[in-house]
């Protein structure tokens, strides 16, 4: 029997990107809020500090930050014909746990999406014809524009103290920048992070076949820098433990570093962590939720009573709490009907490297999360697809993001897998390989989709989360002619060896891709194709705020975290200028 506890104001679900600015704002705003967080409290001092933390073995290869899949796992499939698995071992991606959730251990590489990425069935219907896009696809627009999230991808970057140089400041292309991304109000908040050897190495063989590179737009900050919250970030030193790992010198973005601290001193906050959010509870309506319940790291059961609830959990945690509430009807991939679920899609990750002699040395031990230089070339909107059979791209770049012992070790084809001879290839090639990036685009297609499985439970009984999914043709299609670009870029780079491997089917478990996850709670203006309409509030619940990637249609070839940040302001401000002055559907 749950204890019922004194009513709030807001509760958030999950205490990481979203949940902490939305409840530092609405906090701020005069509002009780209370922050639930499954996993612990943690800091940079002490948690974050040497040498605990630059532990290959704990968090990279153990995966020592991310959600405990033992607690609650995730199942996972090809298809509707096969029998989902649990996945017991994080690879391909890596959600987190704990306060300031997996922006503790991102990498920080901060894009925008393009114009066209929010308007994706309308643009490509009206620039290449109904037919051109492949049936087995459900791409679908935002509900939201570029315009709309201008100012709010300002403020997130201004928060996050972005490193960057800008390619589009109010519609004039700007030397040095990305000449294919949207109109920017101005420039980033630092200056680009110092350019490193593998990357001018990429960098100058692209700009010598015609294309115009840039900067990595890196929240690993490039210089010292205050925010608009007046927080003080660091800058990076290049430390090569980052991806997977928390910053012990304040200067990656994250909750801990940009915005918590605000939250924990105002008093209408109340950070609460070891707390699993088992469900929203409904009244006898089903149209208004009451609050929540959950059980904490002593196994007790309480029911926060609340007026608004928000769902901030990361991309599909919010996918199964909204299953596991009744919220939204369940998405059936056989008759199409149901939208909670619909519409999951991942990144289209390729790769190549480039193998050089012993005179070219890389040292790739010293590295940051978000540095190396790109090329926008291949990006969605960029080049005209109409001789080809796809839609999306990709971006291209070189962002070696470490050289740590126990997982970086480049070796070219045909070299032994174990013993001596593969040692001796490691030795030799450690120091002289650059990797290239090919971050592409994940279509939504009718049978990539989320449900609750038949057969698996959590550690408190109840279903775990099922992903059914795998590459759509047309995303093999784009990744095999941007691969094939990438390596001609190797080929100039002056190596002496070129590998390029570009996505394959089936998607695979076992081998780290991204943790670049969206969908399942899609966004939208039409509530048959769309769980929340274009202010991130439920069709269903209008007291129910569903807010992360979650809500992306379908992925675009860039990281979404830049998105998400700009979709918190935006929800933040339909909460304060619409929602709070009159609670009820905002559409
Ligand atoms: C290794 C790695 C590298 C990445 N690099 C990049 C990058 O370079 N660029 C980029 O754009 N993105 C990157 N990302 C993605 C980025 O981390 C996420 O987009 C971002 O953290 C999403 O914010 P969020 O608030 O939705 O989720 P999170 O920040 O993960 O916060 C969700 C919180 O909710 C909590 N929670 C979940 N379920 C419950 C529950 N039932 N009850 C209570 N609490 C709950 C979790 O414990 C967590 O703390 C990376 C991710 C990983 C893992
Ligand atoms: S690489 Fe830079 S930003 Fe990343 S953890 Fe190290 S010092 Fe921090």
């Amino acid at each position: 029997m749950a204890t019922k506890l004194k009513s709030v104001n807001v509760v958030t679900i999950g205490v990481g990107l979203a949940g902490s600015i939305l409840g530092k704002e609405l906090a701020a705003s005069g509002l009780k809020v209370v922050g639930l967080e499954r996993g612990s409290m943690r800091d940079t001092v002490p948690d974050f500090q040497s040498p605990n933390m630059h532990d290959e073995l704990r968090f990279a290869v153990r995966k020592g930050l991310m959600q405990d899949n033992v607690k609650e796992a995730i199942t996972a499939r090809n298809n509707v014909n096969e029998t989902a698995l649990p996945m017991r071992r994080w690879d391909s991606f890596l959600p987190g746990t704990g306060v300031g959730g997996a922006s503790v251990h991102w990498n920080g590489q901060t894009f925008r999406f393009q114009v066209a990425d929010f308007i994706s069935r309308s643009y490509h219907e009206q620039k290449y014809g109904k037919k051109f896009i492949d049936p087995e696809l459900r791409i679908q627009d935002w509900g939201v524009t570029y315009d709309d999230l201008e100012k709010h991808f300002d403020r997130f970057e201004y928060l996050c103290g972005t490193s960057g140089k800008a390619g589009n400041i109010k519609g004039k292309i700007q030397p040095g920048g990305n000449p294919y991304e949207g109109w920017r109000s101005r420039e980033y908040p630092t200056p680009p992070m110092k350019e490193p050897y593998f990357a001018a190495l990429f960098g100058k063989a692209a700009r010598e076949l015609g294309y115009k590179t840039f900067p990595q737009p890196s929240s690993n900050l490039s210089q010292p820098y205050v925010n608009p919250e007046g927080l003080a970030m660091n800058a990076c030193v290049f430390c090569g433990f980052c991806e997977r790992f928390a910053c012990e010198h304040y200067a990656k973005s994250s909750p801990q570093t940009m915005i918590l601290p605000l939250a924990l001193k105002n008093p209408n906050y109340e950070l609460r962590t070891g707390c699993q959010v088992l469900k929203i509870n409904l009244d006898s309506t089903k149209k208004k939720a009451t609050g929540v319940t959950y059980v904490d790291s002593a196994g007790r059961e309480f029911e926060q009573p609340a007026d608004l609830v928000l769902v901030t959990a990361f991309a599909v945690n919010n996918v199964r709490l909204l299953l596991l509430s009744g919220i939204g009807q369940p998405y059936d991939p056989q008759t199409e009907k149901g939208v909670v679920g619909r519409n999951y899609a991942y990144q289209t990750m390729s790769s190549a490297q480039v193998f050089y002699d012993e005179n070219v040395n890389i040292n790739p031990f010293m590295a940051s999360g978000a540095n190396g230089t790109m090329i926008d070339d291949f990006g969605g909107e960029s080049f005209d697809h109409g001789p080809h059979k796809f839609i999306g791209g990709a971006y291209v770049g070189s962002i070696m993001t470490n050289g740590r012992p126990i997982e970086f070790h480049p070796t070219p084809p045909g070299t032994p897998a174990w013993g001596l001879e593969w040692k001796k290839a490691v030795a030799k090639h450690y120091n002289h390989t650059v990797a290239l990036n090919i971050h592409g685009s994940s279509s939504s297609s009718r049978w990539n989709y989320l449900d609750l499985d038949p057969t698996y439970k959590d550690a408190w009984g109840l279903p775990l989360l099922r992903m059914t999914f795998d590459f759509p043709d047309n995303d093999i299609r784009m990744a095999k002619f941007v691969t094939e670009k990438t390596k001609k870029i190797g080929e100039a780079m002056g190596g002496k060896t070129v590998v390029a491997t570009a996505r394959q089917k089936p998607w695979n478990t076992t081998v780290y891709q991204t943790t670049h996850t969206t969908g399942g709670t899609v966004m939208g203006n039409d509530p048959s194709t769309s769980v929340v309409n274009r202010y991130l509030q439920s069709w269903d619940v209008p007291n129910v705020f569903v807010i992360g990637a979650s809500n992306f249609p379908q992925n675009a070839a860039y990281n979404p975290t830049g998105t998400v940040g700009a979709l918190i302001y935006w929800c933040l401000d339909a909460l304060k200028e619409k929602y709070l002055k009159k609670p009820g559907p905002l559409v």
